[in-house]
C-alpha cells in the first residue's frame, strides 16, 4: 500500500512558510481606527499584552525553546499527538507531551490520539477506550483523529474505513458524554483531488509527488467522500464537541464552511491554512471579515507548527515569534500584506472583542482549560 500519510507535514510546510514569510507591512495605522466604526481595535504593540492560545502545535522534543517563546509572547497552546507513520511515533510524542505538561502545567494542554493498527481486532473499540482513559488520567484533555482514517485505513475486506464508521461510535459517544473535544483532521486540502492547473496552492508539491495526488488515484475516496463522512459523523454525534482542523478541510470555500457551522452547532474550526484565509481576504475582504464576525464564537486560532530539537535555538525563537506576529498583524490591523503569487490584501482589522475570542476565549472554552491569570 502506498504510504499516503507522509504528505501531511511535508505539504503543510510550504503553506506555513507562505503564511509566515510574506507579512510585508507597508503601513500601520495605530491603535484606533480613523474610520466611522465605533469598535475598539488592538494594535501591533498590543501583541505581548494580550493573552493568546495556539490550538494546533506538535512538539516532538523535550527541548523547551518553543515553550519559553510561548511564555515570552503570552501564548498558551495545545500540543497535539497524532498517529502518523513517519517522524516520532505517537507514544513518543505523548511522552514528551506528558513531560512538558508536568513542567509547564499552566502554559499548555495536550490532545492524545488512538492507534488504528489493531482495527481488525474484535476488541479494538474496548481497548481504544481504555487506552484513551489512561491518557486522560495523564492529563490529556482532547483527542485527535487523523486523516489515516479515510485515506489509508482499510477493513478486512480491503474497503476504506471512513470517519463515520460505526465502530468509532462507542468512542465518540464516550467523548461526548465526558465533554472531551475531538479534533478532526479529515482528508486533505481540496487541491489534492484537482488537476494541477486547477490547484490554488499545491501545484509544486503534488507536481513533485504524483503518488499523493488523489486526482491521479480515483480508486481512493474522493474529497466529497471525506467531507460527507465527517458531516455524517457529526450528524450521528450532535453532542460531541468537535474542532475541525485546517478550517474543517473546507479551506477553499467560505460558503461551504459557513454551511457546516450553521448545520453543526458543536463544530468549531481551527484557523490553520492561513494562505487560504489571506486569499479569501484578497478576493473579498468584506465577505471574509463578515464571516469572522458572524462566526466569532466558532473560530480558533492555530498554526500547525511542528517543533523538533533545534541546533539554532535563537533562530527558532525568532521564527516562532515572527510567525505569530505576522498572523496577529493580519487579524488586528489593516496593513497591506503580500500573498506571494496572488497580490496584496489588507489585514482584517477585527474588533478587539472578536480577536479576544478567536485568539483565546474559544480555545479555553472548548477545551475546558483554565484561563491564565
Ligand atoms: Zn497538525
Amino acid at each position: 500500500m502506498k504510504n499516503l500519510i507522509q504528505l501531511n507535514f511535508l505539504h503543510i510546510l510550504p503553506l506555513l512558510l507562505l503564511g509566515l514569510s510574506f507579512g510585508n507591512v507597508q503601513k500601520y495605522n495605530g491603535l484606533e481606527s480613523p474610520g466611522s466604526e465605533s469598535e475598539v481595535y488592538y494594535s501591533l504593540e498590543d501583541f505581548n499584552l494580550v493573552k493568546k492560545f495556539d490550538h494546533h502545535i506538535h512538539i516532538n522534543t523535550d527541548e523547551t525553546v518553543f515553550i519559553k517563546q510561548a511564555q515570552a509572547d503570552n501564548f498558551q497552546f495545545l500540543d497535539i499527538v497524532d498517529d502518523r507513520p513517519f517522524g516520532l511515533p505517537m507514544d513518543e510524542q505523548q511522552k514528551f507531551a506528558i513531560l512538558n505538561l508536568k513542567n509547564f502545567p499552566n502554559r499548555m494542554a495536550f490532545a492524545t490520539t488512538f492507534s488504528v493498527k489493531e482495527w481488525n481486532n474484535k476488541d479494538w473499540e474496548e481497548n481504544t477506550i481504555s487506552n484513551l482513559k489512561r491518557s486522560f488520567s495523564k492529563g490529556a484533555i482532547a483527542v485527535k483523529i487523523w486523516k489515516n482514517v479515510g485515506m489509508d485505513l482499510r477493513d478486512e475486506s480491503g474497503n476504506f474505513v471512513m470517519v463515520d464508521n460505526p465502530r468509532l461510535d462507542p468512542i465518540l459517544d464516550y467523548l461526548a458524554k465526558h465533554h472531551i473535544p475531538l479534533i478532526g483532521h479529515n482528508g486533505e486540502p481540496r487541491d489534492c483531488w484537482l488537476p494541477l492547473e486547477e490547484m490554488t496552492f499545491s501545484q509544486g508539491y503534488y507536481g513533485a509527488h504524483p503518488e499523493y495526488h488523489m486526482y491521479l488515484h480515483p480508486e481512493y475516496p474522493s474529497y466529497e467522500d471525506q467531507i460527507n463522512a465527517r458531516d455524517n459523523m457529526l450528524t450521528k454525534h450532535p453532542d460531541l464537541k468537535f474542532v475541525g482542523a485546517h478550517l474543517g478541510s473546507l479551506e477553499w470555500s467560505l460558503e461551504e464552511l459557513a454551511k457546516r457551522l450553521d448545520k453543526f452547532p458543536n463544530m468549531n474550526v481551527d484557523l490553520t491554512r492561513m494562505s487560504n484565509l489571506k486569499l479569501h481576504t484578497l478576493n473579498n475582504r468584506q465577505k471574509t471579515r463578515d464571516l469572522f464576525i458572524k462566526y466569532q464564537d466558532r473560530l480558533i486560532y492555530g498554526t500547525d507548527r511542528g517543533v523538533i530539537a533545534s541546533d539554532n535555538p535563537a533562530e527558532l525563537k525568532r521564527n516562532i515569534h515572527n510567525g505569530w506576529l505576522s498572523d496577529w498583524r493580519f487579524y488586528v490591523s489593516d496593513d497591506i500584506i503580500v500573498l506571494l503569487g496572488f497580490g496584496k490584501l489588507k489585514g482584517l482589522k477585527l474588533p478587539r472583542s472578536v480577536v479576544d475570542k478567536i485568539y483565546y476565549k474559544n480555545a479555553v472554552k472548548t477545551l475546558g482549560f483554565p484561563e491564565l491569570q
